[in-house]
C-alpha cells in the first residue's frame, strides 16, 4: 500500500492524518493529482470518493464473485473509472486473493 494525499499536495493539500490515505499503488497512480471526474452517464464533474468523510459502502459494492467494484453512487462511479479499479491486472488479483480467502474485505 501506499500513501494518498486525498487533497493533493500540488492543490494546496497537507500531509496531515485527515488528508492521508492508504492506497494501492494502482489506485494511487491512477487518481495522480485528480480530486474529480467527469461522470459517463451525466457528464456532470463529480468529486471522487474521499476515504476520510464517506462510507466505501455507501457507495460501493462487490458483484456476485467479488472480483468487481460495483458503483451504489455517482461518486462511486465517478472514481471507479478514474482509478481504474476494475482494470484487467486487480481482477486477476482479486481473483487469487477469493481463493486465498483474503477478499473481499470486512468493511
Ligand atoms: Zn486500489
Amino acid at each position: 500500500m501506499t500513501y494518498d494525499h486525498i487533497q493533493p499536495r500540488s492543490k494546496g493539500g497537507e500531509t496531515t492524518f485527515e488528508n492521508l490515505c492508504l492506497a494501492c499503488p494502482s489506485c494511487n497512480e491512477f487518481k495522480a493529482d485528480s480530486t474529480a471526474a467527469i461522470d459517463i452517464l451525466t457528464g456532470e464533474t463529480t468529486p471522487l470518493f474521499n476515504p476520510r468523510t464517506q462510507r466505501w459502502s455507501d457507495n460501493f459494492t462487490w458483484n456476485s464473485d467479488a472480483t468487481t467494484v460495483e458503483d451504489l453512487t455517482i461518486i462511486g462511479r465517478a472514481t471507479i473509472i478514474c482509478l481504474r479499479m476494475n482494470n484487467p491486472v486487480i481482477l486477476v488479483a482479486r481473483r487469487r486473493w477469493t481463493i486465498s480467502g483474503w477478499h473481499p474485505p470486512n468493511d
